[in-house]
């Protein structure tokens, strides 16, 4: 499995690339921007995208979807809680003073238990709301097992609940719910900074004690 995380766009977003060697499917998780640089990477490893993932439907996660739907051709995959969200782009771009992206059509909705499939890997979709109301968590299991967390765990935090949908109580239960259930050694890949790991969070993250 190849997994290549790029920092993209003002907000240092995570955009992750998860590609499975054999069949040359990958998926491509949250590219908030910088577009030519997540080809680059699909390119250099021979990947074709198959779905593009919004973990939520901030401008720093989704700013480049049209973008790279457009030039691959991949599915739009998020949760329909954070549509109105995506249909409020350029209410987002005003409030960070940048260009309006493009937008555009989602082709599929997911919710919990959902899973994404591509070569020999499959991806287990968690609702995580509290961020934003249609927030999403990912975990990919078995050997190079991962959780990908967006903006709702970060290392040593936990994302704004100060936003459009947002909500302290739903994101606190998200975590405490869904993600501190995963083992300690389980490793964590925030929608910002650092990765970590659920035993780190469980221990050090100062919102959670
Ligand atoms: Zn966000
Ligand atoms: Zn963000």
């Amino acid at each position: 499995m190849i997994h290549e995380i790029i920092s993209v766009g003002i907000l240092d977003c995570n955009c992750s690339i998860v590609g499975d060697e054999a069949s040359g499917e990958a998926i491509v998780i949250d590219p908030g921007d910088d577009i030519e640089r997540v080809q680059e990477i699909l390119a250099r490893h021979n990947l074709k995208a198959k779905y593009i993932i919004a973990t939520h439907a901030h401008i720093d996660h989704v700013g480049g979807m049209a973008k790279l739907k457009q030039a691959t051709g991949a599915a739009v995959v998020m949760h329909e809680g954070d549509l109105p969200l995506y249909q409020m782009l350029a209410v987002q771009a005003e409030w960070l003073g940048v260009d309006a992206p493009p937008v555009t059509a989602v082709d599929r909705f997911v919710r919990s238990g959902d899973t994404l499939r591509w070569g020999s890997i499959a991806l287990e979709v968690m609702h995580t709301p509290g961020h934003s109301p249609g927030s999403l968590s990912l975990h990919l299991p078995g050997d190079g097992r991962r959780v990908f967390s967006g903006d709702t765990l970060f290392r040593e935090s936990i994302g704004r609940t100060d936003l459009w949908g947002g909500s302290y109580g739903q994101i606190l239960r998200s975590i405490r719910e869904t993600l501190l259930a995963f083992p300690d050694e389980m490793p964590v890949f925030p929608g910002h900074g650092l990765a970590t790991t659920i035993g780190h969070e469980r221990e050090r993250n100062p919102f959670l004690r």
